[in-house]
């Protein structure tokens, strides 16, 4: 059964088979939007059987991701989402709020709402046998996704600005993740991640370099928990 037919770029609305496609629309960089096969699901699975879900976390919500089966059963990948609602009476009180709720997102196993999307992207690459995930990082989206790369064994490399708060950087490196710090913005460290990618760059070591990337060097500045890399632009 498939769950999804594609992706649509968010920019072009030009419309991609799963096969087609990895990254990011060709035409203009745009961010993909997956297509859910509706018919198909409407066909496997009834709301109950989400209502009615024993998993505690974002997985519950299942027959709706374009993951099938994500793995991970007793890790923190099984443990993003589903955070608590609160309703302080108190609190709404002194804001003169008749409703008030406060969805407690610091339950996350990295302490952000980036995990769930993290949890997807790790529960996918899973599947396609991604060797490595990449992204671009200056916080939380970074960590998320270093989170929940450890959480099942799976090789993140974040590139951030080299002005990402140490405290973040420190916390990937806690996770294990490589690390490669941007003498630049986080535009630009974007960018490397979409073209260290495409070449191939990142499934073996960050030796040899392609041309384009040799400003990168293997300086290693030593933190509490490993190395990390320097990225200078060409
Ligand atoms: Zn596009």
């Amino acid at each position: 059964m498939n769950k999804f037919l594609g992706f649509q770029c968010s920019l072009c609305g030009r419309e991609y088979s799963p096969q087609e496609i990895t990254y990011t629309c060709p035409k203009d960089g745009g961010n993909l939007d997956v297509i859910l096969d509706f018919a198909t699901i409407r066909k496997n699975f009834r709301p109950e059987d989400i209502l009615t879900s024993a998993e505690p976390s974002l997985w519950r919500y299942l027959p709706l991701l374009p993951v099938f089966d994500p793995g991970g059963i007793g890790t923190p990948l099984r443990a993003a989402g589903w955070t608590p609602i609160y309703s302080p009476e108190a609190l709404a009180k002194t804001l003169g709020l008749e409703y008030l709720w406060v969805k407690d997102e610091s339950r996350n196993p990295t302490a952000s709402f980036k995990d769930r999307a993290s949890a997807v992207v790790v529960g996918r690459a899973r599947e396609i046998g991604a060797e490595i995930v990449v992204t671009a990082s200056t916080g939380n989206a970074g960590a998320a996704l270093a989170g929940m790369s450890a959480a099942v064994g799976q090789k993140a490399i974040i590139f951030a600005p080299k002005t990402a708060p140490p405290a973040k950087v420190a916390q990937l490196l806690v996770y294990g993740a490589q690390v490669l710090l941007v003498d630049g913005t986080y535009d630009e460290a974007f960018d490397l991640t979409i073209q260290a990618a495409e070449v191939r760059l990142l499934t073996k070591s960050l030796r040899p370099l392609p041309e384009k990337f040799h400003g990168l060097t293997d300086t290693e500045q030593k933190y509490a928990f490993g190395p990390v890399h320097h990225v200078k632009r060409a």
